[in-house]
């Protein structure tokens, strides 16, 4: 974590009288007897999330009017809700000093306004209104009771278990990776002779490479991002030459197999620029990078995170009481 961000974090904490997660940055805390999360948007990454488990009179929370509280405030840009979980969008940059003021006011009118209609906070597991904790279950943010957390702790370490029990089926991998790489491929060449900017589609190739995989082994693992990977050098290579290999039958009017093998003859005798087709092949494999690396990065995190869960501990702000 930045230095700007642990300032802005400390500062938030101290203003809002929350606790800050060390390990995931997250704050946390009860304001008015409302326990919360305050966090990065998922949907929106520079806004500021508020997340509550709430109840209103043992019933899920009603929507419309949540809706029409957003709606009538300035500083709230959109609130979800997933049975009692509950997430407001906040109109202020996460991570701006500047806009801590707005924050505070925003939090505060939030809180009012639930306490205000009849809601609690409650166990998003159970729905209980009984003390919950701020936690990180299996990566996401939660606030559940004890027993919901042990609970849900054991349950998702037992899925783990099987899963990784589960034998990955390879060959199904090979099978849908492949089936993927031939998409891809197809793209370039169609792009490509459509003159449309055929590096684009390196993206496609990378992706739907990697997914074909994933879908037909049943995961993603080391192994089938190296597959993968392979394959997606191939292809690209392949598709390229396709290409290329088009273009020569139809200018040389020779059969598309005869052009194909023929590309390194024609390179060779200057009849294809050497520069051309290095220049348009390495395009390809660095729009290729440009689509494996999040897709890989995405998916490596995410098998990370899916194993992550603790309790958040933070030191609490001095002063733990909020007027209202
Ligand atoms: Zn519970």
């Amino acid at each position: 974590m930045s230095n700007a961000m642990q300032d802005y974090l400390t500062q938030v904490a101290q203003r809002l009288r929350l606790s800050v997660d060390a390990q995931s940055g997250i704050l946390f805390g009860n304001q008015g007897g409302m326990n919360m999360l305050l966090t990065r948007g998922t949907s929106n990454q520079s806004y500021v999330s508020l997340v509550f488990s709430l109840t209103k009179g043992g019933q899920e929370p009603d929507g419309a009017e949540l809706k029409s509280f957003v709606k009538g405030n300035k500083l709230v840009a959109n609130c979800t809700v997933r049975r009692s979980r509950v997430e407001f969008i906040l109109k202020a940059r996460f991570g701006s000093l500047k806009d801590i003021d707005k924050l505070e006011q925003v939090t505060r009118e939030t809180v009012s306004f639930l306490r205000s209609r009849g809601y609690q906070s409650c166990c998003q597991g159970c729905g209980q209104t009984v003390q919950t904790e701020a936690c990180v279950m299996a990566g996401v943010p939660s606030l559940l009771c004890d027993s919901c957390y042990q609970q849900q702790d054991s349950m998702k370490e037992q899925a783990r278990q099987e899963m990784e029990r589960k034998p990955e089926n390879v060959l199904a991998g090979i099978v849908g990776a492949l089936l993927g790489s031939v998409l891809g491929a197809a793209c370039i060449v169609l792009l490509e002779q459509m003159g449309y900017v055929a590096a684009l589609s390196g993206i496609v190739l990378a992706i739907c490479t990697l997914k074909g995989y994933e879908l037909l082994s049943g995961r993603l693992s080391t192994r089938g991002i190296v597959i993968a990977c392979v394959l997606m050098l191939v292809m690209t290579y392949v598709g390229d030459r396709l290409d290329w290999a088009i273009t020569a039958a139809k200018y040389f009017e020779v059969s598309f197999t005869d052009a194909y093998r023929a590309i390194p003859y024609l390179i060779q005798e200057e009849a294809i620029e050497a520069g051309d087709y290095i220049g348009n092949l390495l395009q390809l494999y660095l729009f290729t990078l440009i689509g494996a690396v999040p897709t890989i990065v995405g998916s490596l995190k995410n098998r990370k995170l899916a194993n992550v869960t603790y309790r958040m501990q933070g030191k609490p702000p001095a002063d733990n009481t909020v007027e209202f």
